[in-house]
């Protein structure tokens, strides 16, 4: 129960889903955690349900301003780092005829763009080693229609953590990555559905994935815990498909 002893962490898009379960996680093996929000009632219940050594920082980091911004507040905090998981996303599917380009870049400057400039803004509080993990998605691998945009922000992104692997490596900050099939989160609410279309959405889940349900946060947040401890010390540039058996 201590594999992040003395660590400290940043996890964006911490307050609900996959990052406030890696936020738990994360606090459970002895670390301590900053969350990145956008929203500040959200951001201070999880911190309360999250506990000791938990903190919050707000920001918008599809806004490269934000992002300084941020860095800031969290160096206040956290003069070090020593891991970092970039998580904030949001999923929106579209058919490429209904896809304008204020849709195109609002997904790309929160999936990518937000990723990029959050990690080029938190590299220099990494003073020793560090890890650095990115949540992609299975969407990168698979074809799906309506998701061209969504899995080409996660593509970048697996291309992102091999490139930069390679360029952090003599500073012994290993990048990579985790991509999930369906996992149970608020993110499936905000597709803009129907309540009664969103139990079919969910029943449809069941039978798509061999596995036969969808995943739950706490099995994604294992994996992203597994690459920020050191457990994975030989591990750069790898990426987790943690899915149900989707690609197979
Ligand atoms: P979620 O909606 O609970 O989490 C996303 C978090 O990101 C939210 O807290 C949201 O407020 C935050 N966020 C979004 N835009 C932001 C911005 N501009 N600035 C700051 N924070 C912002 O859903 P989740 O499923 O936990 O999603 C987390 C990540 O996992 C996303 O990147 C998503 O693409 C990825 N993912 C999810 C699934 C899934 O099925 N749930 C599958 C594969 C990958």
């Amino acid at each position: 129960m201590n594999r992040l002893q003395n660590k400290t962490a940043v996890i964006t898009g911490g307050s609900s889903g996959i990052g406030f379960e890696t936020a738990r996680q994360f606090l459970a093996e002895g670390a301590k955690v900053i969350i990145i929000g956008r929203n500040k009632d959200e951001l201070d219940n999880a911190v309360g349900e999250l506990g000791e050594g938990a903190y919050a920082v707000e920001a918008d980091v599809s806004k490269v301003d934000a992002i300084k911004a941020m860095r800031g507040k969290i160096e206040k905090i956290f003069p070090s780092l020593d891991i970092l998981f970039v998580n904030a996303g949001i999923a929106k599917f579209a058919a490429i005829e209904d896809v304008t380009e204020e849709w195109f870049d609002n997904q790309f400057n929160t999936n990518f763009k937000g990723a990029y400039f959050t990690i080029q803004q938190l590299l220099p509080l990494f003073k020793g080693s560090g890890s650095i993990i990115l949540n992609a998605s299975l969407n990168a691998h698979i074809g799906r229609p309506t998701a061209s945009i969504y899995g080409a922000t996660k593509g970048a992104l697996l291309t992102l953590a091999k490139n930069l692997s390679a360029e952090l490596m003599p500073r012994k900050i290993r990048v990579n990555a985790v991509s999930a099939g369906p996992v149970d989160t608020p993110l499936h609410h905000k597709k803009g559905l129907t309540p009664d279309q969103q139990v079919q959405d969910h029943e449809n889940f069941k039978t798509i994935i061999p596995i036969g349900r969808m995943g739950d946060p706490s099995e994604i947040a294992k994996a992203v815990l597994f690459f920020a401890s050191d457990d994975a010390p030989f591990i750069v540039g790898a990426e987790i498909l943690a899915d149900g058996g989707m690609s197979l």
